[in-house]
């Protein structure tokens, strides 16, 4: 017998034909003995239906009252799950992340689960119930209703992996794995059998949706041992998230992976003294504000001035430019303060990068010959990642899968 978490996302609970499969399967598993614990998306349009609804009312709405109206997607999903099982013969309880006690810290709409009180979910499985738990949602210390960040129901399911020990976290969605890049954009793209944990985390930071990132580093940090599957196939092995890597094997690819992302804003502040403190001064008050900021470059100028560059998620360009221009601009006697949304993110990413030299050159050399200009470039020791035009982010992906070899053959 196996305690498994199984994480169904939004495409996989669309219709109540979708949620009666989902229910099928987890009879299947009850069937073989095991102990199943699942956790349901919102359906799929949901969570962006009830922001266009806000934000018909309030154009940046209020983040406690869009979190009170984004959680009751999931809660709407858990309720037909159980009655889905209970139609089966199947006993089922569903709870809401409130009802679970998923404590999370009370960033709203991007919360952090910190505790997860896993009592009375052990008690109901020992009852033999299947226990149907809200993904992407949480209550803070004060009782408010939090949500975990898009994709949130990724990391419900295996933070609840890890509190509860499980022996497996299964994430069903729709398509059959991990991919070498989203099929959906390169048909070529193959499914990969296994991927390592550094790896999937690199690729999920970059953009990948298929997985959170925070799933990712809760399986990371907890050794969880994570798959995803296709909710629409009855068999077959998904990708294995592993922790070994392969001994540096000449036929490995060296690439694994491409990641890419359109969310991402430049933000530039133009002609700044050049003088040690300006980094601090420009990104202090934006992290104050709690706004993520990802690439950062500084060039030098000639004239003892220089451009600082640096992206944050689209949704908080806005934000940041007034930040910058209320608070920053007049002080550091900055020249211009500008905002480009019209850019992406394109990542190339593999542990095989550690012992091969060459890879950046390569990756340079083939958006050079497709005319695409790199505005900014960050690099980690198994990634390289360039933003540039987003209208040729398709064109560049395509083009490296095929450079670095991955397209099916
Ligand atoms: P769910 O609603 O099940 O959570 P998501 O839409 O969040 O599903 O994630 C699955 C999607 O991720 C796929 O449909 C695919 O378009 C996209 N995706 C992006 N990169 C990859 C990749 N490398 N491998 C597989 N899917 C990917
Ligand atoms: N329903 C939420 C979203 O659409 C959470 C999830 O699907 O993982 O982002
Ligand atoms: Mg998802």
């Amino acid at each position: 017998m196996a305690l498994i978490v199984q994480k169904y996302g939004g495409t996989s609970v669309a219709n109540p034909e979708r949620i009666r499969n989902v229910a099928r399967r987890v009879a299947r598993y009850k069937a073989m003995g095991h102990q199943v614990v699942v956790v349901v998306s919102a359906m799929s349009g949901e969570t962006n239906r009830l922001i266009a609804l806000a934000k018909e009312i309030m154009p940046d709405p209020d983040p406690r009252e869009l979190d009170v109206m984004l959680s009751t997607g999931e809660q709407v999903t858990i309720g037909m799950t159980a009655l889905a099982l209970s139609e089966l013969g199947i006993k089922a309880k569903s709870y809401t992340g409130a009802q679970v006690r998923i404590l999370t810290d009370d960033a709203h709409t991007k919360a952090r689960i910190l505790d997860i009180d896993q009592h009375n979910l052990k008690k109901d499985l020992d009852d033999g119930y299947v226990c149907v738990v809200a993904g992407f949602q949480g209550v803070d210390a004060n009782g408010n209703i939090t949500t975990l960040g898009r994709g949130g129901s990724d990391t419900t399911g295996v933070a609840l992996a890890a509190a509860l020990g499980a022996d497996e976290c299964q994430i069903y969605t729709d398509v059959d794995g991990v991919y070498t890049t989203d099929p959906r954009v390169v048909p070529e793209a193959r499914r990969l059998e296994k991927i390592t944990f550094e790896e999937m985390l690199e690729l999920a930071s970059q953009g990948s949706k298929v997985l959170q990132i925070r799933s990712v580093e809760f399986a990371g940090k907890y050794k969880v041992k994570l798959r995803v599957l296709s909710s629409f196939e009855e068999e077959g092995d998904g990708t294995l998230i592993t922790f070994e890597e392969n001994e540096g094997n000449m036929e490995d690819p060296i690439i694994s992976g491409i990641a890419f992302n359109r969310d991402e804003a430049k933000v530039t502040v133009a002609g700044v003294p050049d003088k040690p403190g300006i980094a601090y001064q420009i990104l202090g008050p934006v992290a104050d504000a709690n706004i993520d900021v990802d690439m950062i470059i500084q060039n030098v100028g000639a004239d003892g001035t220089t451009d600082f560059t640096f992206t944050v998620h689209k949704n908080e360009m806005n934000k940041a430019l007034s930040i910058l221009r209320d608070k920053v601009q007049g002080h550091i006697q900055a020249r211009e303060i500008s905002g480009d949304d019209k850019i992406a993110k394109v990542s190339v990413v593999g542990v095989g990068m550690r012992s091969h030299v060459g890879i950046a050159s390569q990756m340079f050399r083939t958006l050079a010959e497709e005319g695409i200009n790199i505005q900014m470039i960050s690099t980690s020791e198994i990634k390289i990642a360039v933003v540039i035009e987003e209208k040729y982010m398709e064109l560049a992906v395509r083009v490296l899968h095929k450079a670095f070899a991955l397209d099916d053959a």
